[in-house]
Order: structure tokens, then C-alpha cells, then sequence
């Protein structure tokens, strides 16, 4: 193999490691982002039913005030009954102290009701304080977690920058920068093993027979692209000659 490629063939295994994790790493943000909605949406649920049981309260106190006013009013009209002299007055102030009890009534049902809704209100609130415990409970365990596997693969992506230095190093800059265009344009896939069958293993076109020859030359000092694909092709080194199998027999007689 060219020494530029195997050199090549180095870096882009680093390169496929690295983008790995790169896609890994920004996937966290998006994650903590769900995580902490989700305790948002707990807290804001949590708000509205702590307001509501608020505004619940605060019309029970004006009801029971209403009720107390127009008891007041009663107690004022009878005790003026005593002192009317006439028949009309006196009616007059009966009918009065009649819209006034109607008055109560009506202002107690409005209690009534109230107090009804405000229990409902109380077992809304205790319902969100219970679920937004267990929310952020979960999603505190979750942000540890996001938070181990994030520290875990901003290492590997360190170790990775480094081993890709070095890598990026060997090569001649032109031909880096062809690589670097491939990549680009490939997914972050410049380079295509040439497989057995004399075909690009990345678009799956057959190669010049004379060029897979040429590949296969280890003196071959020549860079060839895919005619297709334009990728840079490669032939992994092949393997040495098997050595002869040692006899079962010989190796007992020697024992
Ligand atoms: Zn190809």
C-alpha cells in the first residue's frame, strides 16, 4: 500500500471514532433541555393549582363577607322596626329584611361552593407537590447520568483530537486537504476499501482490473480515486502466506 494511504487508512479509522462521538456529545443538550422541561412543566402545573386554591380563598373570605354584611343589614332593619309608625314603613322594612335574607342565602350557596372547590383546589395542590417530587427526583438521577456519559465521551473526544493530530501529521498537507474534501462531501468518508471482488466498497463499482493490480502492488506508488465515488481506494494488506500446518503426528513423536 502507498505509505500516504496507509497513513490515510489511520486517520480515517480515528475520523469515524471521532465523529462518533461528536454525534454523541450533541445529542446531550437536546437531552437536558427535554429533561428540564419536563420539571418545568411540573413546576408551572404546580403554580397553576397553588393559584387557583389562592384566588379560591380569597372568594371564600369575600363570601363569608357578603354573608356577614347583609346579616349586619338584617340586624339594623329589625331593630328599626320597633321605632316605624306606620303600617307602610313597617312593610317597607319587611321587605327589605326579605331581599336582605335572600341576600345571605344566595352569598352562602356562593360559600358553600367555594369551600367545596377549595378542597378540590387543596388535593390538586398536594397532587402536584407529590409529582413534581418524583419529577425532579428522576430527572436529577437523569441529569447525573446525561452529566457521566458526557464527561465520559468529552475524553474519548479528547484522546481521540490527539490520536487524530498525530494521525493528520503523517500526511502530505495537499493530499490531507483532498481528504479533507472527500470527507466532506462523503459523510466523513473519504477513503473505500477496494474489496476482493475488485469492487468500491462504499458505491459498489468494479475498479480497472489494472488499477486493482496496481493496488495490490505493495511497491505501487501511485493514489488512485474511485472513478464513481472519487473516494481514495485502498487494498488492505494481504495476508502472509499460510505457514504449513505442523503435523499432529510429528509434533507427538518429538514429546
Ligand atoms: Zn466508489
Amino acid at each position: 500500500m502507498h505509505p500516504h494511504v496507509r497513513h490515510l487508512v489511520e486517520l480515517q479509522a480515528v475520523d469515524i471514532r471521532l465523529n462518533e462521538v461528536l454525534a454523541r456529545l450533541a445529542t446531550f443538550p437536546k437531552h437536558l433541555v427535554e429533561v428540564n422541561a419536563r420539571v418545568e412543566a411540573a413546576r408551572s402545573q404546580l403554580a397553576h393549582a397553588k393559584d387557583a386554591l389562592t384566588k379560591s380563598l380569597k372568594d371564600r373570605k369575600t363570601y363569608e363577607m357578603d354573608v356577614d354584611q347583609w346579616k349586619e343589614k338584617v340586624r339594623k332593619y329589625k331593630d328599626q322596626t320597633g321605632a316605624v309608625k306606620s303600617n307602610e314603613a313597617f312593610r317597607a322594612l319587611r321587605l327589605e329584611i326579605e331581599m336582605a335574607e335572600k341576600e345571605i342565602a344566595a352569598a352562602e350557596d356562593r360559600l358553600l361552593e367555594r369551600m367545596v372547590a377549595g378542597e378540590d383546589f387543596v388535593r390538586q395542590v398536594k397532587a402536584a407537590e407529590k409529582a413534581i417530587a418524583e419529577i425532579e427526583a428522576a430527572a436529577k438521577v437523569e441529569q447525573q447520568a446525561i452529566s457521566a456519559e458526557y464527561s465520559t465521551a468529552e475524553k474519548i473526544r479528547v484522546a481521540l483530537e490527539a490520536e487524530r493530530q498525530k494521525a493528520a501529521s503523517a500526511v502530505p498537507e495537499d493530499l490531507l486537504d483532498i481528504y479533507l474534501k472527500l470527507a466532506s462531501r462523503h459523510n466523513g468518508v473519504a477513503l473505500a476499501e477496494v474489496r476482493e471482488d475488485e469492487t468500491c466498497s462504499m458505491c459498489r463499482v468494479r475498479v480497472r482490473p489494472h488499477t486493482y493490480q496496481l493496488l495490490r502492488d505493495p511497491s505501487n506508488e501511485q493514489i488512485f480515486h474511485c472513478e464513481t465515488c472519487t473516494r481514495i481506494l485502498y487494498c488492505p494488506p494481504q495476508p502472509l502466506a499460510q505457514p504449513q500446518p505442523v503435523a499432529q503426528s510429528s509434533e507427538s513423536g518429538e514429546n
